[in-house]
């Protein structure tokens, strides 16, 4: 994730107006084909606060909460 401030969001996502990046969802307006997660904590799992893609807990921490990373 980038360091610049100049952050603008919608439904769709949020995007850095600095340098364009993606920084959560679809980004502004929709320009990833991709949806950067944002996962809410919700009962028994997460779900995307954007695409509202759910993940039960297991998966999730398989995915997000690994101490090595991705
Ligand atoms: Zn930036
Ligand atoms: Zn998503």
């Amino acid at each position: 994730m980038c360091e610049h401030r100049n952050k603008v969001g919608d439904n769709y996502g949020l995007t850095c107006l600095d340098c364009g990046t993606v920084l959560e969802g679809y980004g502004y307006r929709v320009q990833s084909p991709t949806c950067r997660h944002v996962w809410l904590k919700g009962e028994g799992g997460y779900e995307c606060l954007y695409c509202e893609e759910w993940l039960n807990e297991e998966t999730w921490q398989m995915f997000y909460d690994n101490p090595i990373g991705v």
